[in-house]
């Protein structure tokens, strides 16, 4: 049987594990794969099994696994690690600090564990538009995830704000199910790959409003209506949509970095070198939460990263009993 949830074992609140993973998304899984096969005592801790892959629907770009839905991806994760006997437990990490040669990994609901090297793989946080009526109306008409909520659309008009991979991805599937999409994006051009620009451009009930952002999110119990202007031209138009899917990239993890002292990148990003470590001796960073390849994320960019997270761990173990 195949689940969506990782298994936890048999972890002990205060046990000593040689590598903790902390975050549960594919750079997570993958270090934890990796790890367990370098026979390093391996505890994942993270909040969502799957991190943003719980918000994607197809997956056709992981080499060899052919248009897998996202959800049977986590469930392969779940069953890879669990063959390595990886415990896995769903719970936030609030700090870790050094004490005694070694990490103390302070878990919201689970207490500490204690560990000689770290991986933090804890991805991104949406960003917002920061304009009236978002905050209001989320939930009643305001989403962050098209793949999730394209279907409570069906027969409704949409806007769907951004120019990335994730914008086009969500107005090419919402064009599914919503009577009309409107895609409005700040600039003309965008920094989505070609092939989903294109693939949207052919949909008959998507049209593109360009040098445009959105002003304004109005509504009574739903959205009913999104202003946006032009920035060209000042024009500003009123769309009548019933949901807006704010799809406008990611900030970095910055509090989390300031408060366990790892230094990141100018733009917020964890700083890694080519093996993935960071500023601190015996910590390792992969995924969406590092400046590395900013720009191009992707789910198999970000297992290969936890791979060689956990490869530089193993190094660093080694060498470190070597020395006692
Ligand atoms: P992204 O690549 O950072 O793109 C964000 C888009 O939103 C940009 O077009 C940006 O405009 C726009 N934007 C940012 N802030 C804005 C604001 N305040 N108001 C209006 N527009 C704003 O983010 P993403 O599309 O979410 O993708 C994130 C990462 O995930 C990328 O590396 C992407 O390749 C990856 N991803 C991959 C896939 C896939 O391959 N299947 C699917 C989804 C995401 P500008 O262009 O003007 O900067």
């Amino acid at each position: 049987m195949m689940s969506l949830l990782p298994r936890a074992f048999d972890v002990r609140p205060g046990e000593k594990f040689d590598v903790v993973i902390i975050g549960m998304g594919p750079a997570a899984y993958s270090a934890a794969l990796y790890s367990a096969r370098f026979m390093l005592k391996t505890l994942m801790i993270g909040e969502t099994p799957g991190g943003q892959l719980t918000e994607a629907g197809e997956v056709d770009d992981y080499l060899g696994l052919i248009g897998i839905q996202a959800a049977d991806m986590i469930k392969l994760f779940n069953k890879h690690i669990e063959k390595y006997n990886v415990p896995a437990i769903m719970d936030t990490v609030e700090y870790f600090r050094k004490e005694n040669n070694e990490f103390i990994v302070k878990t919201k609901r689970r207490g500490e564990f204690k560990a000689d090297a770290i991986i933090v793989a804890v991805g991104v946080k949406r960003r917002k538009l920061n304009v009236p009526g978002e905050a209001e109306f989320t939930g009643k008409g305001v989403s962050y995830c098209s793949v999730c909520d394209a279907p409570l659309f069906k027969n409704r008009p949409v806007v769907v704000v951004g120019g990335g991979d994730s914008a086009l991805e969500g107005a090419e599937i919402l064009s599914r199910y919503a009577t009309k999409v409107y895609l409005v994006h700040r600039r003309d051009e965008f920094k989505a790959q070609p092939i989903y620009v294109e693939s949207v451009k052919q949909k008959p009930n998507v049209e593109f409003i360009l040098n445009s952002v959105v002003k304004e999110i109005k509504g009574d119990k739903i959205v009913r209506k999104v202003i946006v202007q032009n920035l060209k031209t000042n024009e500003i138009r009123e769309l009548d949509v019933n949901g807006v899917f704010v799809e406008i990239g990611f900030d970095p993890p910055t509090d989390f970095a300031r408060q366990n002292g790892l230094e990141v990148d100018s733009h917020g990003y964890i700083k890694v070198d080519e093996w993935m470590r960071t500023n601190i001796e015996g910590v390792y960073a992969a995924g969406d939460c590092t400046g590395m390849w900013l720009g191009f994320r992707q789910i198999i960019t970000s297992a290969a990263q936890g791979a060689v997270a956990a490869h530089s761990a193993f190094n660093y173990l080694t060498e470190k009993k070597r020395k006692k």
